[in-house]
């Protein structure tokens, strides 16, 4: 009997569930808005999930992987998670009581790296880095296979190392220069507001500087490659601890392509420690499936 698994993806906006076989294919994938109440939010995912093994009665389930965005410790309990509105939540006991079935949980970025490294741009790897670029920065790291969580659920926290890019700029979390405050979207608009037209402009988004970076303006240009000089220097530093086979790139803002990808790699050559110097960069390729396909990483990618 062909065995399959789900993963789940929980976020703050909506919920992405996947059925997916230890082949790595998604047989059914679901998406649903978020409930504020954590008893109604899963029990929408246990029904969503009998829903679509309905579809399957052949095959047997083997689990859940969840990915939530908050750190995850023991690979079941989240303590206080901000997008989410939660307090200490029992993930797996929560969804296992409602399914019956055994779940594992961990943080989205890290389930995203996973997920990279069994069906993605990581396969055939067991030691990798993910860099997630968007509104913040995220990351999963991979080492022997296995995901680093640390004591607290905080590894992989990669987004908060600090830089001396803006030493000044204050981060979501409170503290000053951390990578997310120069290479995300959000600090990627801040730099730019500096400048002309965007100062004047009531909107800005990433786009808008890229756009008017690939037109030749060179203060958007500047602060893309910036951003691009921020992540090659963090990658340079995790390389230095991890010692990766590949770094992967993903998110939103990874969609300016060689204009940033081009000042992360002179970055990262320049500063890596010799023996990881090398290492290969490329693109994420799973994007919005990351989550589901890691979540089922957790069962089926030993
Ligand atoms: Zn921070």
């Amino acid at each position: 009997m062909c065995q399959v698994c789900f993963g789940v993806d929980v976020g703050g906006t909506t919920v992405k569930l996947g059925l997916v076989t230890q082949d790595g294919e998604l047989l059914e994938k679901q998406e649903f808005v978020s409930a504020h109440d954590v008893g109604e939010m899963f029990d929408n995912i246990a029904a969503h999930m009998k829903e679509v093994m309905g579809h399957f009665s052949d095959y047997q389930c083997v689990g859940a992987g969840v990915g939530v965005p908050g750190p995850v410790v023991e690979e079941r309990l989240v303590h206080g998670c901000a997008n989410l509105g939660w307090g200490d939540v029992d993930v797996a006991g929560e969804l296992g009581r409602r399914t019956g079935l055994p779940v594992k949980v961990a943080n989205d970025a890290n389930l995203a790296a996973m997920g990279e490294m069994w069906q993605g741009a990581g396969r055939g790897c067991r030691d990798l880095v993910l860099l997630t670029v968007g509104t913040g920065v995220g990351g999963g790291l991979i080492t022997g296979g296995r995901m680093i969580t640390g004591a607290t659920g905080g590894g992989g926290e990669v987004g908060h190392i600090p830089t001396s890019f803006h030493p000044d700029w204050q981060c979501g979390c409170g503290k000053y220069g951390c990578l997310e405050a120069t290479a995300s979207a959000s600090g990627i608009i801040r730099a730019a507001r500096q400048f002309s037209p965007f100062k004047e402009q009531e909107r800005v988004t990433a786009k808008d500087v890229f756009d008017a970076a690939k037109d030749g303006d060179q203060n958007a240009l500047r602060v893309v490659t910036e951003a691009g000089h921020a992540l090659g220097h963090c990658a340079a530093i995790l390389t230095c601890v991890l010692n990766p086979e590949i770094i992967l790139i993903g998110g939103g803002v990874s969609a300016a392509g060689r204009m940033l990808m081009e000042p992360v790699e002179e970055t990262f050559r320049l500063e890596a420690f010799g023996p990881s110097s090398h290492i290969p960069f490329a693109r994420a390729q799973l994007g919005n499936d990351a989550g589901i396909l890691g979540g089922a990483a957790m069962f089926f990618c030993e």
